[in-house]
């Protein structure tokens, strides 16, 4: 079939009529004939299977009933009237209830003749009643074929209620069959249906409206999640092709002075084999003609700050400028810290910009980066001020990319005449599947392995009714010389009584650690910037043992003698916070401890949440979890949610069938990149009539 025909609108479908294609329109997205074959199924239902009244249960999906109709009434309600039926088979009776069209309804119901009934029983004032069911006499019924896998299509209550039913658009669906004939362009070359052993279109798409068996139905659901993935892949990865091919970047062709000289000199550890791989792969993205855009994924302490660090000297090496953003003053500072003592060495100079940097400092900063006197800048998103203007920025980095947005991720890019090197770095560990998806367009790099010598954070889950105990159990820990971290939630929906269980807790935490014996510092959103530096201070230098705090610590504090997290309510939080929380102790040589504390009660979501911490300190895994706890247009927010928002696929749980489909675009567009081949002809035809279509560029930059 050539595809103009599936073009056609909708409203030339028999059947739909200039109302009804305005419905399918706006309450579907359905415009084209195209359009109505990719509304797919979102499960089936058994047709040949029929309920007894009595076996009804409360919650139950569609049924059906077979029965007879003793009487018919018509109730006024407050609003117009409804009519209702007593419904009445062998074993009990219900209601069928109409509240509109009672006039047709009411001349064409039979009385005491055997009805199928349709519907979705709800338990209604002690008996069960199917609003507006579906109805056909047992005589008709029998004539038809039922089968154990009737499709049931994504819908609205609006198009239920102006009657576009689930059968009305069975209907609709068999009549398109008959006119397009199941006759449908292949779109995926032959070599990866044989490859995979996939189902012809027009068999997947004939087997996913009317399945004809249940392998049938499997292989066609398999087919068309493939290639829904596939071809998001191939827009994906094509974009990051000709991305490389027409944004030019800085050739930084020497690893020069300060990289050599650090590295042999000045490197305060042996990097892991992780670290290494990961510089490599930045060197030879900056050292190739095109842009880097890379994301760089490591867990919380995995050493990404000296892999940042090392970048930058490459771009220092080629007389280039280089800048890093972070979305904290504290995570900036705490960076500032650790880079400038390196630069000291090697002679190189750096400065911090953030919101509370003084005006004149600030004027100093803007006029040595204009004449590069000023190699590397360090600071908040006060970097992207209009009056931050550099002499030559060849590398960008960002830490913590989720908390800024893309649109941010781009103004860094136009700080210069031609793009820098961009280096993302996030320590949330996202899911492989989701990172494919979302990020598909850019390179990543993973530093999947924790410096040596680092013992495991020994997590546990202890109930309110326990902390005595792990009062004591502190105490200990204290008296070894270490330090920690008492963590409360604080959630804008309940703040007032968030920072009351603060306040109270912190004056528990006194009462229990009373002076001289014991320091407790408090730290909260509430405090004025300079008290909460001090009191960060006085705990970063060891002179207060506790520290009481809601999550602004969550991001980039870095004290090694911290040694035990405990987290209050730990119910409350999510993983990933938890799992970045947990992340601030475990930085020194010593035995560290994540304690959750919660309350008796929890949920079901919790309870697997409080499980999976204690169970492992793997962030991918943790990740993974989430995922399937949250979804993925929690985790990402809905920015992205356009890639996210497939018609078949699941990214959660077709993860498998993503990879497949990613190496398979990877493969061909490799073989073939401006897909000019003959056996490609399919996909090239798809592909362009996609990106016409449903461009999934448009979702993501
Ligand atoms: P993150 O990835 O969370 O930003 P950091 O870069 O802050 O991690 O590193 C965490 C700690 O580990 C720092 O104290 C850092 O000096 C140290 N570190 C990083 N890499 C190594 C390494 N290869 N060997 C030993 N310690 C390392
Ligand atoms: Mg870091």
């Amino acid at each position: 079939m050539n595809s103009g025909v599936l073009q056609t609108p909708i409203d030339f479908l028999k059947g739909v009529g200039p109302n009804r294609a305005d419905l399918l329109k706006k309450e579907l997205g359905i415009h084209t004939f195209q359009d109505l074959i990719n509304l797919f199924p979102n499960r089936y239902l058994d047709r040949t299977r029929y309920y007894k009244i009595a076996e009804i249960q409360r919650n139950s999906a569609e049924i059906q009933v077979i029965g007879k109709i003793i009487n018919i009434k018509t109730i006024a309600q407050q609003k117009g009237k409804r009519l209702v039926a007593t419904f009445t088979d062998d074993t009990g009776t219900m209601e069928l209830v109409w509240f509109r069209g009672h006039k047709w309804i009411r001349e064409n119901l039979k009385v005491n003749v055997p009805y199928v009934v349709f519907g979705k029983a709800n338990w209604f004032q002690d008996h069960f009643s199917m609003p507006h069911p579906e109805m056909e006499l047992l005589e008709e019924h029998e004539k038809n074929l039922r089968s154990a896998m009737q499709p049931v299509y994504p819908s609205t209550e609006k198009l239920t209620n102006r009657g576009i039913t689930n059968r009305v658009l069975n209907k609709l669906m068999q009549q398109l069959f008959t006119e397009v004939k199941n006759t449908f362009n292949e779109t995926l070359p032959d070599s990866l249906l044989n490859q995979l052993k996939l189902l012809s279109k027009n068999e997947a798409l004939f087997n996913i409206h009317f399945p004809q068996n249940s392998s049938l139905l499997a292989r066609a659901q398999y087919r068309l999640k493939f290639e829904e993935l596939f071809y998001i892949q191939l827009q994906l990865i094509r974009k990051n092709i000709i991305h490389k091919s027409k944004i030019k970047g800085y050739r930084f062709e020497q690893v020069g002075d300060y990289f050599n000289s650090f590295f042999s000199r000045h490197l305060p550890f042996e990097l892991t084999s992780a670290q290494k791989r990961v510089i490599r792969e930045i060197r030879n993205d900056m050292g190739s003609s095109a842009q880097m855009n890379r994301l760089l994924q490591g867990d919380v302490g995995s050493g990404k700050t000296i892999v940042a660090f090392m970048s930058m000297l490459i771009a220092l090496d080629n007389d280039f400028q280089a800048c890093l953003m972070a979305p904290t003053e504290i995570l900036s500072v705490q960076h500032y810290n650790s880079i400038s003592e390196y630069c000291n060495k090697l002679n190189i100079s750096v400065s911090i910009l953030t919101g509370s940097t003084s005006t004149s400092n600030r004027k100093e900063i803007h006029e040595n980066l204009e004449n590069g006197s000023l190699q590397l800048l360090i600071g908040t998103h006060a970097l992207l001020e209009d009056k931050v203007n550099f002499k030559n920025l060849g590398l960008a980095i960002i830490d913590e990319q989720h908390r800024f947005g893309v649109a941010q991720r781009s103004k860094l890019w136009h700080k210069n005449k031609q793009p820098p090197h961009i280096l993302v770095m996030t320590a949330t560990p996202i899911p492989r599947t989701l990172a494919m998806s979302v990020y598909g367009d850019l390179d990543i790099s993973i530093i999947d392995e924790l410096p040596p010598g680092r013992k495991q954070v020994k997590t546990v889950h202890r109930f309110d009714a326990n902390r005595l105990k792990v009062f004591r159990f502190l105490k200990d820990e204290i008296a070894k010389g270490r330090q920690v971290y008492i963590v409360y939630p604080l959630i804008q929906e309940s703040e007032a009584l968030d920072y009351k269980d603060l306040m109270d807790g912190y004056e528990s935490v006194v009462r229990d650690f009373p002076r001289p014996d014991y320091q407790v510092s408090i730290v909260h959103g509430q405090m004025k910037s300079a008290d909460k530096e001090m009191e960060m201070d006085r705990f970063i230098r060891g002179e207060t043992q506790i520290m009481v705090a809601t999550t602004v610590i969550e991001v980039g504090v870095d004290v090694p003698n911290a040694s035990v997290m405990v987290i209050e309510s730990a119910e409350r939080f999510g993983l990933s916070q938890l799992h970045q929380l947990r992340g601030r102790v475990g930085r020194g040589a010593e035995q560290s401890y994540c304690i959750l504390m919660t309350g008796h009660k929890l949920t079901e979501d919790a309870r697997t949440r409080l499980q999976t911490m204690v169970r492992t300190n793997d962030g991918f895994e943790i990740a993974e979890t989430d995922l399937k706890l949250r979804g993925p247009g929690d985790i990402m927010g809905t920015q992205q949610s356009g890639v996210l928002n497939l018609r078949i696929a699941d990214i959660v749980k077709d993860g498998e069938i993503l990879k497949i489909a990613r190496s398979s675009a990877i493969q061909l567009l490799r073989d073939d990149p401006s897909l000019t081949k003959k056996e490609n002809l399919a996909v090239k035809r798809t592909y362009t009539e996609l990106v016409k279509y449903r461009n999934i560029w448009n979702y993501i930059s």
